[in-house]
């Protein structure tokens, strides 16, 4: 904690709060991470027998929760045949839960002071090249306002380093800034629906604060879940230098009543493997303790970052073919959960992707401070960004490659605004009920937004979806037909933000 003054070291000694660790333990001092049993089951390497496989598939197939054994057998797959079974077993459960929508977000990063040290990342404090910034609200304004009226974002994550400038008042108060924004557009009105948090792991009573002000999902990535390694990347000194206030992040968020809650491994810092068996813990024990697992899980995959000399040396990268693997068997592990991959990775990697369960995707991102009212989308300023993007093609593109692509794009809020978060999404998620309501609200959201936002050519490929799919919900839910088509002829005649 050398470079930082009295006040953020004060800050940063009373952030834990020891007894909100230890309620959690097992009675023998331990934590759900079970190193042993990991280990001993990435011992064994040998090919598993197909018969087995395509049993755990078909578990998957029917919306279960696969159990870290059988996963560890699917990690162990070699045959190139049965991975393509498990492939297209992740496709058809996207199609089951989510059908094919692909739901679209943009990161929003507000303030990038930091106490931590993480070594991988560009916001670290001992990094002397990264320009500091805490937006004022006026700042967060603006910035709201450039993305839901010019882009026509209606969902963001907003993302702080940990600092007691970034502090939970702070970032209550520009969660409520970020909903107060209404912008004119096109044909009605733009607005950010929802607010998700990505920030670090926080006491009970301040989750209880951004549980009042409305957060949608709250995201803390594990980084790693091997604890020697973590220990290695975060200095013990540190507030994140403590594995175990991050590994129960997600037991007080629920203790607060937020249960939309998003885990994330950071991969390249170990082995990709055990982090997948590790985190499968991870959603067990959610679902054992908060009665549902995770309602998205999230793939960083690790990024060259201004000054950050570690990224270079680090020789645990992973490459293009396991990180594919990684997401088929997230799928198949946890098949109800949201999948998001962001624009870290490059377009190449997104096509590829899309086909295998993965659910949601931002685009027009811009991971610098302030950046979005600046109008630097595509400059990317890389001395006041966490790390450099690979995907910083505008959303009318993407949206566009998605439509060609048959995936419909859903800016939909509705779920959580209707009280549809936490046990009663995930039933609804695993018997295929959300579903129903998804497809309705995605084609209103997408209209809205092709309304409002999209070039001559975009709209041609999406209107061209939308009537596909709307001669499909005719065809399919009759009943709610007529109401919906009138939803549908109110939203074209430039009504904003009808749902079901
Ligand atoms: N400071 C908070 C924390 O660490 O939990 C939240 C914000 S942090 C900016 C968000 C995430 O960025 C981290 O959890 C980490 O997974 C990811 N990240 C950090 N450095 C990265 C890099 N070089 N490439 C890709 N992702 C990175
Ligand atoms: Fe700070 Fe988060 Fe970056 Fe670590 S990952 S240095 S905690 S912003």
């Amino acid at each position: 904690m050398s470079g930082m003054n009295e006040i953020e070291k004060e800050w940063a000694r009373n952030r834990i709060v020891r007894a909100e660790i230890d309620k959690y333990l097992n009675a023998d001092g331990s934590d759900y991470v079970r190193d042993d049993r990991i280990l001993e089951l990435l011992q064994d390497t040998s090919e598993p027998d197909p018969a087995q496989v395509r049993a755990i598939i078909q578990k998957a197939l029917s919306i279960q929760t696969l159990t870290q054994e059988e996963l560890a057998v699917l990690i162990r797959v070699k045959d190139p045949g049965l991975w393509d079974e498990m492939k297209a077993a992740a496709g058809k459960i996207k199609h089951i839960v989510y059908d094919n929508r692909i739901v679209t977000f943009a990161p929003l990063y507000l303030a990038n002071k930091c106490v931590n040290n993480c070594v991988y990342c560009g916001f670290r404090e001992s990094n002397s090249q990264q320009q500091r910034r805490v937006l004022t609200q006026d700042e967060v304004r603006r910035e709201a306002e450039a993305m839901a009226g010019q882009l026509g974002h209606k969902r963001l994550i907003v993302v702080y380093g940990e600092h007691p400038e970034s502090g939970v008042d702070y970032i209550a108060e520009t969660i409520r800034t970020v909903y107060s924004v209404k912008v004119k557009t096109r044909r009605g009105t733009g607005q950010i629906r929802r607010v998700n948090v990505n920030a670090a792991p926080m006491p009970v009573a301040e989750l209880k604060v951004l549980h009042e002000v409305g957060l949608g999902t709250f995201q803390v990535f594990q980084e790693t879940y091997d604890r020697r390694m973590y220990a290695k990347l975060h200095p013990a000194n540190t507030v994140k230098g403590d594995f175990r206030w991050r590994l129960y992040a997600m037991h007080r968020a629920q203790e607060a009543g937020i249960d939309d809650n998003g885990l994330g491994v950071l991969y390249g810092l170990s082995d990709w493997r055990y982090e997948l068996l590790a985190q499968q813990d991870h959603v067990l024990e959610m679902e054992r303790f908060c009665g549902i697992g995770p309602h998205t899980l999230s793939f960083p995959r690790l990024e060259p970052a201004i000054n950050t000399p570690w990224l270079e040396r680090n020789d645990r990268k992973v490459n293009d073919d396991d990180f594919e693997k990684i997401v088929v068997l997230a799928r198949l592990a946890v098949p109800y959960s949201g999948l998001i991959i962001t624009a870290r990775e490059s377009p190449e990697m997104r096509r590829r992707l899309l086909p295998l369960g993965v659910t949601q995707m931002d685009a027009s991102s811009n991971v610098g401070v302030g950046a979005y009212s600046e109008g630097r989308q595509e400059e990317q300023k890389s001395e006041r960004q966490q790390f450099i993007l690979g995907d910083p093609r505008p959303l009318d593109v993407v949206i566009r490659e998605w439509a060609s692509m048959g995936s419909i794009t859903s800016f939909c809020t509705a779920g959580y605004r209707c009280g549809r978060t936490g046990a009663c999404i995930m039933k609804l998620l695993r018997t295929g009920e959300e579903g129903k309501f998804c497809k309705l609200n995605a084609v209103l959201t997408f209209k809205e937004w092709l309304d409002d936002f999209a070039s001559p050519e975009t709209q041609a490929v999406g209107e061209a979806l939308i009537k596909k799919e709307l001669a499909e919900i005719e065809a399919k839910q009759p009943k709610i037909w007529p109401e919906f088509k009138r939803d549908y002829d109110r939203i074209a005649a430039g009504e904003r933000d009808i749902y079901f």
